[in-house]
């Protein structure tokens, strides 16, 4: 009796206490200063050297409303009067008025995002148009993201001058990971991508807290559709989004919205710009976001056996990082070929026949149904495209596949893995031995008997020429 109600005592008391904690920790929570960020609303013209002086006075007056980051809209550097001018005045990344925004961000301590750049493409082939670039970069100086706008503004609507974006704009091909900025994950997209949910839901799904949508929005489309599709991407993503945004006249022919705003992942804006050359200052409360996620988790209920999922395949660099995890071991990247943003791919430091690779997710997950949806699909592809380019390397048309889930189907490694290896004529005396050498190759093996690195980067850096990375 005692002893249950000693017990009772305790576990109230612990309870107790660990609210105390909870309280004590949201308190603690509460007092950290939450992230300012600022949003610019311009009006860029084709004069570069004026455009770049509004541009470094809104973005000191941001420093001194306290912003820690900066979003500047799309053409931060010019709007120009044509086709041909807008190519005529474009810079390549490493070009004076890059430096000049690097120089301001370290100045100023802040971070920026610098919303479209008219990016001059290096090669002469390119060279007839340019990217609409967006460009992260931090309080050193650093660009930390390159994104090139993906969806062509070609339109012809009732109240607007037609635009042809694409006759003088290459599109870009990958949708860039988001990058890790002082106020949380910044997935970067450009103006009329906010018109495409699927790759505000492939940003987010791949971590982005914030969605960047810098924009030089028409008058006709922006009063029609500007707040209900910022909102939208905010509400059904349970992000913050950011859109700064050129406004008023950039010259006879051309005028911009304007509403620079920001929208917190409940959709309700938070921060608007005046109707002028302007900036709005915001917190960005990421605790408030995970709230919302935890509250209404939308992204677990999804019915992606339903209607699909939305996947980014983009090849990314694989040396992006040094090493990769694979369950208890860590391989070089240099080992590694192949890289998505949750699969990668690495040569066997002791395989069953030439060419035997491992495919893994990048998370360490032991079993093959502890995956998200996301990572089986991109597994599945990426075991593909490998198989693909083993088949061509090694000249075979057969490929032994394998997946051991769990120590009883003789997997030691504690991370879901694929096995794929070439397979020709006579690898064995019976073609299923395969599966016994699987079983035993890499068991009891001395630490001599394992492939030293040199070699492993080797086979790794002749497989990389298969991939074209973005
Ligand atoms: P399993 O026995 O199915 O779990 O397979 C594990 C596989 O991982 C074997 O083919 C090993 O040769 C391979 N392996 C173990 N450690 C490493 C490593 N650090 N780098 C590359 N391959 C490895």
């Amino acid at each position: 009796m005692l002893i249950s109600s000693n017990h009772c005592l305790f576990r109230r008391f612990t309870k107790l206490s660990r609210r105390l904690f909870r309280c004590a920790a949201s308190m603690a929570d509460l007092s950290k200063p939450k992230p300012v960020v600022a949003v610019v609303q311009m009006t860029s013209t084709p004069d570069k050297e004026a455009t770049l002086d509004q541009l470094t006075a809104l973005v000191t007056r941001a420093k001194s409303r306290g912003a820690m980051m900066t979003f500047v809209p799309e053409c931060a550097d010019y709007v120009s009067e044509s086709r041909d001018q807008a190519i005529a005045l474009a810079e390549p990344l490493d070009g004076p008025t890059v430096s000049r925004y690097q120089e301001l961000a370290r100045t100023l301590k802040m971070w920026l995002s610098i919303g479209g750049y008219h990016e001059k493409p290096t090669t002469v082939e390119e060279a007839k148009r340019i990217y609409n670039t967006h460009l992260l970069i931090d309080t050193e100086g650093t660009v930390q993201g390159v994104y090139r706008k993906i969806h062509m503004f070609d339109i012809d609507i009732p109240g607007a001058a037609p635009s042809y974006e694409s006759s003088y704009t290459i599109p870009g091909s990958s949708i860039v990971p988001p990058v890790a900025t002082v106020c949380g994950k910044v997935g970067m997209a450009i103006c009329y991508d906010m018109r495409f949910p699927e790759m505000a839901a492939s940003l987010v799904q791949q971590g982005a807290e914030i969605l960047t949508y810098p924009s030089a929005f028409t008058v006709p489309t922006g009063m029609a559709h500007w707040d209900t599709l910022l909102r939208n991407r905010a509400i059904e993503n349970q992000c913050y989004v950011i859109a700064a945004a050129q406004v008023g006249r950039h010259h006879a022919k051309r005028s911009s919205y304007g509403n620079a705003m920001v929208v917190d992942p409940w959709g309700t804006v938070v921060a608007r710009c005046h109707d002028t050359i302007d900036i709005c200052v915001a917190e960005i409360d990421l605790q408030l976001l995970h709230k919302r996620r935890s509250e209404m988790p939308v992204f677990n209920h999804k019915r992606h056996d339903l209607y699909g999922h939305v996947l980014n395949t983009t090849i990314l660099p694989v040396d992006s990082r040094s090493e990769y995890q694979f369950g208890p071991h860590v391989v070089k990247s240099t080992c590694a070929f192949y890289r998505t943003a949750l699969s990668v791919a690495f040569v066997n430091r002791k395989p069953v026949l030439p060419g035997h690779v491992l495919v893994c997710p990048v998370r360490v997950v032991e079993h093959l149904g502890d995956l998200t949806a996301a990572e089986t699909a991109d597994l599945f592809l990426a075991v593909q495209s490998v198989a693909e380019a083993t088949k061509k390397h090694y000249r075979v048309s057969s490929l032994t596949v394998a997946v051991q889930d769990g120590p009883d189907a003789g997997q030691t490694v504690k991370h879901v893995h694929v096995h794929v290896l070439p397979r020709k004529p006579g690898n064995f005396q019976d073609n299923d031995d395969v599966y016994k050498h699987l079983e035993k190759h890499d068991k009891n093996v001395g630490a001599r008997e394992w492939r030293n690195d040199d070699d492993m980067a080797s086979e790794a850096a002749v497989m990389r020429t298969y991939f074209h990375v973005q």
